[in-house]
This record gives structure tokens, C-alpha cells and sequence, in this order.
């Protein structure tokens, strides 16, 4: 078993609750549970007993990743798992309702009419929250491939260039570097479509006096760094000047706001109200920052609807203040922090001039 404690907390948390096994189909939650990398398997946890159930190609994999899971072999998932459910005789099933399908609901339903689906959210979610020892080692590691990848990002940037060559430079650097995969799509956004907050890359050549968003990130082990940095090319114009340093401004509050014992949405307002301040309020439409671990978005969110969610030490969040004028581009500044009791810590560490850089 790769991570005893994470199976006896989640044990603990779903007889709190009631259910006599839990069935856990989110491949996320499945990694974190069992060590198990591919995506078509579920895990079904009791309390002294646990199966990863999956198809044939996955059996030897399985074994080597997930030792300690007996492996339950599938031909068609929900009504072969029904099966060994039924056979296991029990009353009640937690299950996850943020994944679970509603196809494969009724599946299960139909093939075990006399056992009580429950569904519980966020169970394992609940545990990823506070990331340990060996999480915050990996997410650290793809933090500094995500800083040598912006360094080279932030070199090749130039007029003539497509977002497209950029975004794919960016990438084979990060794969070649001994990440995994990147951690999402990198987004190279320049000029009007700067404005455009996840902008893929498209065959638009970067111009003179264009703003350039350059979002990336690196996968290590599953765990994901996630990185910002907005550029000029040539000459800054006065409005991208000072887009650029409301923007800085904020996520400076932003940093300074955050740390362990604070609500999430107070961090947001921190930055926000900055933005607002300065007429632009308008102009940033989405959450301050989000979760980062073994999905590139997770809880906990840094926005003005988590009012009840407390940040707490091994969090680690996103801080990301933007301003996007339709038409004319856009600045968006991103750093990953650990949260601590204290100051927070930043993981990622590329340069960051408190004025736009020209390039
Ligand atoms: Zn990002
Ligand atoms: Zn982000």
C-alpha cells in the first residue's frame, strides 16, 4: 500500500457518514488513493478491504503501481462491479456525485435495487486539500521547470513569432526537462486576444506593441505547477503601463493577504478591491486563485463566494489578479503559494518587475 494514512482517513470520514464502502471513480482521487496513474478505473473501499477495479490492460499496472488493492478484473464496468457489490453483501454505497454519471448511476441502481446509494461530495477532495511531505517535494519540482520554462518563453518571445511556435517551444522544453507532460495547455495570448483569459494558442504573429500573456505549467508525478507572466513587445503603451502596475499592485496585497486563518474570499477582495479602485473592477471577471495539486484547478478557490473556507497551512493556491480591455489586451500575473502559519511561500520564483517589462 503506497498511502495507508490517506485510506484510513477516507475510511474514517465515509463511516462518519454512514455508508458501509465508498466507490471512488474520479481518476484523481483514484491516484491519490492508490498510486494508480491511468484514468479508466475506480476503487471500492471498505473498511478492511480494497479493490481497484479496471479492465484487462490494466492489470499488470495495477499491480506495480497500486500494490495492496486487489485487482478486480471488468469487462463492463458498472454492471460487472454491481456484481461483486452484490456479492459483498451491503445495504449502502457512498459514491461521488461531482463525477459519477448519471448513466452509470442508474446502472448501478438497476443492478442493486436494494442497496442505498449515497452520495458524498468531496470525501477525498476534502483530504487533498492540505497537501504533505512528498505533494509539496513534486509541486515544487514542476514550480522551477515552470520558472526555467517561462525563462525561455520570456527569451524566444518576438515579433513574427505565432503563438502557436511559442506554445510548442514552451511545451517540448517542459517534456524534455523530465516533467511528465505540461500541466494544462500553455496559453501564449497576444494583443486583442490578450483580453481572452484562456486564449488557446492560435497562428496569430506576435506584433510590435503587443501585450503577451504566457501561461504555463509542468507536470511532475501527476502534481502541477501553474505560472503567469505578462510581457510588451517593443513600446508599452500608457493603458498597458498601467494595467500592468494595477495588476502587479494587486497581486502584491494578494500575497500579503494570504496565509493560513484566513477566509479564502478575503484574500480576493485584498487584490480586488485595487482593481476596482482603479476603475478596472469591471475588467476582471474571475476568481483571485485556485487550488493546485493533481488537477491544475482544485480547491480551495480564491474568490468573493468562498466566504466560509479557511486557508490552511500545506494549502496551495494560485494568486492571480488580471485585467482584460476587449479589443485592446490584457494583463494577467500568476505565482503559485504554499500557505504557511505566516509569510506564504512562493513557489514559483520567475522574474517579476513591478513595471511591465518591454521585450
Ligand atoms: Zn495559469
Ligand atoms: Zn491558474
Amino acid at each position: 500500500m503506497k498511502h495507508p494514512g490517506r485510506l484510513a482517513k477516507i475510511r474514517e470520514i465515509i463511516s462518519a457518514v454512514g455508508p458501509q464502502a465508498l466507490l471512488v471513480t474520479k481518476p484523481a482521487n483514484v491516484r491519490y488513493l492508490s498510486g494508480f496513474t491511468a484514468r479508466e478505473a475506480s476503487l471500492l473501499i471498505l473498511p478492511d478491504r480494497a479493490w481497484i477495479v479496471s479492465d484487462f490492460r490494466y492489470a499488470l499496472q495495477a499491480e506495480q503501481e497500486a500494490p495492496g488493492f486487489e485487482f478486480v478484473r471488468v469487462q463492463q464496468p458498472m454492471p460487472d462491479l454491481a456484481g461483486r457489490i452484490r456479492e459483498l453483501g451491503l445495504a449502502s454505497l457512498a459514491f461521488e456525485p461531482g463525477h459519477l454519471t448519471v448513466q452509470q448511476h442508474a446502472e448501478l441502481s438497476q443492478h442493486l435495487p436494494d442497496i442505498q446509494l449515497v452520495g458524498v461530495p468531496d470525501a477525498v477532495e476534502s483530504l487533498r486539500l492540505a497537501k504533505d511531505e512528498e505533494e509539496i517535494f513534486l509541486i515544487r519540482k514542476a514550480a522551477r521547470l515552470a520558472d526555467a520554462a517561462m525563462d525561455l518563453l520570456w527569451k524566444s518571445v518576438a515579433p513574427g513569432k505565432s503563438e502557436r511556435e511559442l506554445a510548442l517551444e514552451v511545451e517540448l522544453f517542459i517534456r524534455r526537462s523530465g516533467a511528465d507532460d505540461v500541466a494544462f495547455e500553455v496559453i501564449v495570448a497576444s494583443g486583442p486576444r490578450a483580453a481572452m483569459p484562456h486564449a488557446t494558442p492560435s497562428e496569430r504573429r506576435i506584433a510590435p506593441g503587443d501585450l503577451v500573456i504566457m501561461d504555463l505549467g509542468a507536470c511532475c508525478e501527476g502534481y502541477r505547477s501553474d505560472l503567469t507572466r505578462t510581457v510588451v513587445v517593443g513600446e508599452a503603451s500608457d493603458t498597458a503601463k498601467r494595467i500592468y502596475e494595477v495588476c502587479y499592485e494587486a497581486q502584491q496585497a494578494g500575497l500579503a493577504a494570504l496565509k493560513a486563518g484566513v477566509p479564502c474570499a478575503e484574500v480576493d477582495a485584498a487584490a480586488r478591491v485595487l482593481i476596482e479602485r482603479a476603475g478596472y473592477g469591471g475588467y476582471f471577471g474571475h476568481g483571485l486563485g485556485h487550488g493546485v495539486g493533481l488537477e491544475i484547478h482544485e480547491a480551495p478557490r480564491l474568490s468573493s463566494t468562498e466566504t466560509t473556507r479557511i486557508l490552511e497551512p500545506r494549502m496551495v493556491v494560485t494568486v492571480e489578479p488580471a485585467i482584460y480591455l476587449p479589443s485592446v489586451g490584457g494583463v494577467r500575473i500568476e505565482d503559485l503559494v504554499l500557505v504557511t502559519e505566516k509569510q506564504s511561500e512562493v513557489l514559483t520564483r520567475s522574474r517579476k518587475p513591478a513595471t511591465i517589462p518591454e521585450v
